[in-house]
């Protein structure tokens, strides 16, 4: 097997990368290609869901692990399965589905992968509920940055575990994961929409449903202003009783977008329109309807490279999250800045998380997280730096997986575990065989000879 020079990218578009990559079918091979000489540095690269440069290791190596895709065993008794680090949740719902398991916890794409998962230790619409990834996980094996093979857990190894679950791939390339499926009734969800007409609606709906229901969701207008600013549609979900209640799974059906959209496409005028459509679409006294899974978990699927409705230069996604404490106040400054900015921000999707993760970098803590997409306009870092400062303030902190600009100051202040994160790299990793642009911009290793 080569190395091949591609330029990769974040979903985002506006992180870029030339590198020298390889491919593995098997895992051999990934075994063999670790062990080999990196000048610059390797990294683990799986779809490219993360927004920013979290993937992504310019002029260095990258091994590609979509191809590690194999379901290994699987235990129906109580949905024990372990299968390779490339496996996407798609591949999860096309294998399992249909025999009544769901991904425990699943981000808003089927697209990611499970080694990805991982290593963002992602959370979804039921984070008060079932965790982070993580959580789920039971064992996974591991490449090490020098070429040895291990397996770790939270018996075996705990500080690389903790260091590997939202380690953004900096201890080596996860190979096999091991971990929970959850055992469901149908393959479809009662989803319940509400309107709710300013913010302070929307935080007490979410406490509400955090305490009530399975999964939640807020989906909030970001161009409202005054007294509907944070107005938007709260969504509840409980997956559904076989039988009468299920629809069927629904055909795989996605459009895609099949070239980059110029950039006056979407102005102030046209996401208005388009936020105002959406918030109307629930009639006001709210909805229930029966929907097959992937239609709820994963919206913005049924629309292949969606990325590309912003043009050549690309967006950012902001997300961050805020402790329960100062949540209302730090939304408010967040929502209010984005309002002040005119920066034309889609709907954002507003979430509440339940606790910390298990991992030393892990995002979750318990709180509210906001996250909303922005077109890449001059001017627009200085707004994400902003709310990156109105989070740190109220002592929250923004989630790497989506992340380009954070400074590494901040970065420093808002993940506590740095130390000990850093502590685990310098004892296996000694001579910086892991890297990434991410690592680089927020100085994630120290500089060498430091300590945190
Ligand atoms: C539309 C959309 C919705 C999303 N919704 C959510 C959401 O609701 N919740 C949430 O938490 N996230 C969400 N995300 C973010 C996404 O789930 C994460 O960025 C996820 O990590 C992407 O997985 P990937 O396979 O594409 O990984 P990549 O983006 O390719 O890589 C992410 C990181 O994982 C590392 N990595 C990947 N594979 C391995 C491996 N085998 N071994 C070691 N390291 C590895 C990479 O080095 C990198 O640091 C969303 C993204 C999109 C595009």
């Amino acid at each position: 097997m080569t190395w091949k020079t591609m330029t990769l990218t974040g979903w985002g578009r506006t992180s870029r990368a030339e590198v020298a990559a390889c491919r593995p079918e098997r895992a051999p091979a990934a075994v063999r290609m670790m062990g080999t000489r990196h000048d610059n540095g390797i990294l683990a690269y799986g779809k490219g869901r993360s927004y920013g440069d979290a993937p992504l290791n310019g002029g260095g190596h990258t091994l590609l692990t979509e191809r590690l895709n194999r379901m290994v065993s699987f235990d129906p008794s109580d949905g024990t399965l372990v299968c390779e680090a490339g496996v996407t949740f798609d591949d999860l719902l096309d294998a399992f589905l249909a025999r009544g398991f769901l991904p425990p916890t699943s981000p808003g794409t089927a697209f990611a992968t499970i080694g990805g998962a991982v290593a963002n230790d992602i959370h979804g619409k039921n984070h008060d509920r079932a965790g982070s990834f993580g959580d789920h996980v039971l064992w996974l094996d591991l490449i090490l940055p020098s070429g040895e093979l291990v397996r770790v857990s939270p018996e075996e190894r705990p500080e690389l575990f903790a260091a590997t679950i939202g380690g953004i791939g900096l201890t080596g390339v996860i190979l096999n994961v091991c971990f929970r499926l959850r055992k469901v009734a149908s393959a479809s969800v009662v989803v319940r929409e509400r309107r709710m007409p300013d913010l302070d609606a929307f935080m007490a709906g979410l406490a509400e449903a955090r305490e009530t229901a399975g999964y939640s969701v807020g989906w909030i207008d970001g161009m409202a202003r005054g007294g509907e600013l944070g107005r938007g549609i709260l969504e509840t979900a409980e997956t559904a009783d076989a039988g009468a209640g299920a629809v069927p799974a629904g055909a795989k059906k996605a459009r895609a977008v099949p070239v980059d959209l110029p950039g006056f496409v979407l102005n102030p005028l046209s996401i208005n329109l388009f936020n105002q459509a959406y918030y109307r679409r629930v009639p006001a006294e709210g909805r229930t309807r029966t929907l097959p899974v992937r239609q709820f978990f994963y919206p913005l699927d049924a629309i292949h490279h969606w990325n590309r409705i912003y043009g050549k230069r690309g967006f950012y996604q902001f997300q961050s999250v805020i402790p329960d404490a100062g949540a209302a106040q730090g939304m408010r400054r967040m929502l209010e800045a984005i309002s002040d900015a005119r920066a034309g921000s889609f709907l954002a999707v507003l979430k509440t998380l339940g606790g910390e993760g298990r991992g030393h970098l892990s995002f979750p803590m318990r709180g509210y997280t906001l996250a909303l997409d922005f077109p890449r306009r001059d001017g627009v870092e200085d707004l994400l730096a902003r709310l990156a400062a109105i989070s740190l303030d109220q002592g929250g902190r923004v989630y790497l997986a989506k992340d380009a600009v954070l400074d590494a100051a901040s970065f420093n202040r808002m993940y506590p575990k740095l130390g000990e994160f850093r502590a685990v790299l310098d004892s296996i990793d000694p001579e910086r065989r892991m890297q990434s642009d991410m690592a680089r911009r927020l100085n994630i290793r120290g500089h060498e000879g430091d300590r945190a």
